[in-house]
């Protein structure tokens, strides 16, 4: 089912009103002036794997100001991270910034938030209100129902822009808990047509946080509720971005990228599948065209799936083979498997 939130346009991208939901990450250390070229090249990397759209803290105008020199560098949308400073989310909006992440509340004084809805309404740069569950305002924080409190928050936060006509608006709502996380994005969809960012924060470490933020994102995408995500993990950035690109593939029955088939390896492998998987990961997933590729150890199953996918690789006995489109393209050396494959994937 599709979502039928409004739409809001985050750079060049459409949020919500049904669109592919766009998958996000967040950069993970600050912002130096001697490190811009390098985060611009892995910025590239974690589009061409499928981000959408990057987000960086900006808790100082240093940070504030080295973001507005790295947007001029990136095509993919950023956005800033804004929390206490309006004058930083101020700032932000002179730079081609596509999205600012700030909830009034944090703000102070409602003319602060004024002064950020106005600019941002004449820059046409979409506001972003994030609700976690571990800083919920203090006379929520009692509330029974954590998920009841967080909608709540949320619309709160919502109502003080609503307030200034300032309708460009994206809302998150985010727990630890898989079940609080869906219930609150149920509650808060069945009442609003806002487009809405999912994803389970603090999900924990790249096993337990695929699986937590896979369960919550996928039972809401199937109730047509979600329009951008992220996959929250501790670890690589890489990591969140194939998660949730994987997560939308699934959810939509849709494939952008590609797929990888690979056997968990057993003591039959005829070469190292997972080292193989590993050293092949970003350059598989960066072919944003929905084939197969099958990483296979042994002639048991081997030959079946590297025939199916559109190039695959398999063991067998001293000898590994490559197919392509279903034949046999090569045999070669454990050792030669790297060039070899490297060679057939350049001619899909
Ligand atoms: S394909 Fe072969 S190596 Fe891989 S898990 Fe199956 S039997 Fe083991």
């Amino acid at each position: 089912m599709a979502s039928n939130t409004r739409i809001v346009k985050v750079g060049n991208l459409f949020v919500g009103g049904g669109h592919r939901p766009p998958v996000q990450t967040m950069w993970k250390e600050p912002l130096r002036a001697d490190s811009l070229r390098a985060v611009a090249d892995r910025a590239r990397l974690l589009s061409g794997l499928g981000c959408g759209i990057l987000r960086f803290s900006t808790p100082d105008m240093e940070q504030a100001e080295l973001l507005g020199a790295l947007a001029g560098m990136v095509d993919m949308p950023l956005v800033a991270d804004v929390h206490f400073d309006w004058r930083i989310a101020l700032r932000c909006m002179d730079f081609p910034i596509a999205k600012i992440r700030v909830n009034p509340g944090n703000l102070g004084e409602p003319w602060k938030l004024r002064e950020v809805a106005a600019k941002a309404s004449d820059k046409g740069v979409p506001i972003r209100i994030g609700v976690n569950a571990g800083s919920l305002p203090l006379d929520l924080q009692h509330e029974p129902d954590r998920a009841v409190a967080i909608v709540a928050a949320a619309e709160r936060e919502v109502a003080a822009l609503d307030e200034l006509g300032f309708r460009a608006v994206i809302v998150s709502m985010k727990a630890s808990g898989v079940e609080e996380t869906v219930r609150a994005n149920r509650l808060f969809a069945g009442r609003h047509d806002i487009p809405l960012h999912i994803g389970v924060t603090e999900a924990g470490p790249l096993v337990q946080g695929c699986v937590r933020s896979a369960v919550a994102m996928y039972a809401l995408l199937a109730d047509g509720i979600g329009d951008t995500l992220r996959v929250s993990l501790s670890d690589e950035p890489e990591n969140e971005v194939i998660a949730g690109a994987e997560i939308v593939a699934l959810a939509t029955g849709t494939r952008q990228g590609a797929d990888i088939v690979s056997c968990p390896r057993c003591g039959r492998a005829g070469f190292d599948t997972h080292a193989f998987t590993e050293r092949w990961r970003d350059r598989i997933y960066s072919i944003r065209k929905p084939i197969t590729v099958a990483v296979m150890g042994c002639i048991v199953n081997g030959p079946g799936e590297a025939r199916h996918a559109d190039i695959g690789i398999t063991g067998a006995g001293d000898k590994v083979i490559v197919f392509r489109k279903g034949e046999i393209a090569r045999t070669c050396a454990p050792e030669d498997a790297d060039t070899v494959f490297g060679e057939e994937l350049s001619r899909l």
